[in-house]
C-alpha cells in the first residue's frame, strides 16, 4: 500500500487550496448575508453560482466521480486528500459541485441509467444547474435495515404510482431540487433483497410535496432534511433506475464511494479543529501562563494527532481497497472508517470547543457547526451501531464451530 499523494493529487490539492483561500472563505459573510436578507434559510444566494462558475474556470469541478471521463477522474485514493480539503469549508464542496446528496445520485446514475435517464437527470446535475435528493428513510420504520422500506411503487400499464412517506429526505426544500432517488417496495412477495426498486421522481409530478423541514441540533439551513409526501404519484414507466427489484443493490452501491467522501470531510473538520485548538492555547492565558503550557491541553493535543492520522490512514486503506478490488472487497474497512472517522472528528472538535470556552459554542467560530455535522455523520448512511454489528458479524463467523 503507498498512500502518498501522486503529483496529480498534489497538484489539484493546491489549486483547491488556492480557491478556498482566495474566493471561497471571503465568500462565506457574503452568503450569510444574502440568506439573511431574503429572509428564506433554504433561499440559493447569487454568490454561490459565482463560485461554481470560479470553480469551472479553475478546472475544480466534479473531482468526485471515480475514474469517469467526467470531471477530473480520479480515483478514490486520489481524490480522498481534495475531500478532506472540502471538510474545513461548508461552501467549497456545493461550489466544486461535490456535495451529498448529488454525488451519490451522480454515481448511481452514471452506472445504471438508461440514455434517457442521463440526458434528462444525470447531464444537468453534472453541469450545477440543478439539484437532487435522495429518499429512502422512513418515519415509521427502522429505516437503518433498508429491507424495512415500506413505501410503495407499483406499475400501472406505462407507469408506476408512488405512495411514500418519506423524512430526512435532505436538500429536498431548495428551489433548485428537481427530481429524487426514491426507494420502495415494487414486489412485496419477493425475496427481502428483492423486493425493492428505485425510480426517479420529478418535482413537479402531481402528488408530491415537501411536508415540512426538520431543523438539525435547531438549525434550519441549505436544501433543508425534509418530511416528504408522495400521494398517487405517477411516473413513465422508463424513469425505473436499474432493473425493478435491484433496489437494495442499488442502496448498497451507492453508499461504497459516499461513505468514503463523508469519512475524509470529517477528518479535514477535525484536522481544522486541531489546529485552531493548537493556535488558541498558545495565545490564551490563564492561571500565569498560556494554555499550551498546561498538561491537560499537551495530552489533549497529542491525543487528537494520534487519532487523527489513524483514522486518516484507515480511510485511505479502504479508498485503495475500493480502487483495487472494489466496494464488495472494501465492505469491511468502509463500516470501520464510517464509525471511527465520526468518532474522531467528533472528540478532536469537542476537545477544541472545551478549550475555546463560551467562544467555542458560539457561531463565532466554526467549532459548534463542525460538531453538529460530524454528529450527524454518526447516523447518516447508516449509524455506527450497524457497521459495528457487520463488523462483528464477520469476525465471529471463523468462530461459530465453537458453538455448544
Ligand atoms: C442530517 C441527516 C441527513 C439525512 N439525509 C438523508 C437523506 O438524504 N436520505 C435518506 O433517505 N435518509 C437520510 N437520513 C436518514 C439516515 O440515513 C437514517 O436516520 C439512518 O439510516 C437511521 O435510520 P433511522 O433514523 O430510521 O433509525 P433506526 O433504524 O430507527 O435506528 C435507530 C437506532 O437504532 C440503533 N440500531 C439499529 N440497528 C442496530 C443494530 N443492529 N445493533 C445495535 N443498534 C442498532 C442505532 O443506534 C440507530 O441509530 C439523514 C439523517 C440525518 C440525521
Amino acid at each position: 500500500m503507498d498512500f502518498a499523494p501522486n503529483s496529480r493529487t498534489e497538484e489539484l490539492r493546491e489549486r483547491l487550496a488556492a480557491f478556498i483561500m482566495e474566493r471561497v472563505d471571503p465568500a462565506e459573510a457574503v452568503y450569510a448575508q444574502q440568506v439573511t436578507e431574503s429572509g428564506d434559510p433554504h433561499f440559493h444566494p447569487p454568490v454561490m453560482e459565482e463560485l461554481k462558475a470560479e470553480a469551472k474556470a479553475r478546472g475544480l469541478w466534479n473531482l468526485f466521480l471515480p475514474e469517469s471521463e467526467h470531471g477530473a477522474g480520479l480515483t478514490n485514493l486520489e481524490y480522498a486528500p481534495l475531500c478532506e480539503l472540502m471538510g474545513r469549508s461548508p461552501l467549497v464542496a456545493e461550489a466544486t459541485n461535490c456535495s451529498a446528496p448529488d454525488t451519490g445520485n451522480m454515481e448511481l446514475l452514471h452506472q445504471f441509467a438508461t440514455p434517457l435517464q442521463r440526458e434528462q437527470f444525470l447531464d444537468p446535475l453534472l453541469r450545477g444547474e440543478i439539484r437532487s435528493c435522495f429518499a429512502m428513510t422512513e418515519p415509521w420504520v427502522a429505516s437503518s435495515d433498508a429491507t424495512n422500506i415500506a413505501s410503495r411503487i407499483e406499475r400501472d400499464g406505462d407507469h408506476y404510482v408512488i405512495n411514500a412517506h418519506k423524512w430526512w429526505t435532505s436538500g429536498a426544500a431548495s428551489p433548485r431540487c428537481k427530481f429524487a432517488i426514491l426507494m420502495g417496495v415494487s414486489d412485496p412477495d419477493a425475496d427481502p433483497h428483492r423486493r425493492h426498486s428505485m425510480i426517479l421522481v420529478p418535482f413537479d409530478t402531481p402528488g408530491f410535496r415537501v411536508v415540512r423541514t426538520l431543523p438539525v441540533f435547531g438549525h434550519d439551513a441549505g436544501g433543508g432534511h425534509c418530511e416528504t409526501l408522495w400521494e398517487d404519484a405517477r411516473v413513465p414507466a422508463e424513469y425505473i433506475l436499474g432493473e425493478e427489484g435491484g433496489g437494495f443493490a442499488l442502496a448498497q452501491a451507492r453508499l461504497g464511494p459516499g461513505r468514503i467522501h463523508h469519512c475524509m470531510r470529517a477528518i479535514g473538520a477535525a484536522e481544522l479543529a486541531l489546529e485552531l485548538l493548537c493556535t488558541r492555547s498558545q495565545q490564551r492565558v490563564a492561571f500565569g501562563k498560556p494554555l499550551a503550557d498546561q498538561g491537560v491541553v499537551q495530552h489533549d493535543v497529542a491525543e487528537s494527532r494520534i487519532e487523527i492520522e489513524q483514522a486518516r490512514l484507515l480511510t485511505m486503506k479502504a479508498a485503495w481497497l475500493m480502487d483495487t478490488v472494489g466496494a464488495k472487497g472494501a465492505r469491511f474497512e468502509i463500516a470501520a472508517i464510517k464509525v471511527v472517522a465520526a468518532r474522531v472528528a467528533g472528540q478532536v472538535i469537542d476537545r477544541a470547543i472545551q478549550l475555546f470556552g463560551g467562544a467555542g459554542v458560539s457561531d463565532d467560530w466554526p467549532l459548534a457547526a463542525l460538531w453538529t455535522y460530524v454528529r450527524t455523520v454518526r447516523i447518516v448512511d447508516g449509524p455506527d451501531d450497524v457497521h459495528l454489528m457487520q463488523i462483528a458479524r464477520r469476525e465471529l463467523r471463523p468462530y461459530e464451530t465453537f458453538r455448544t
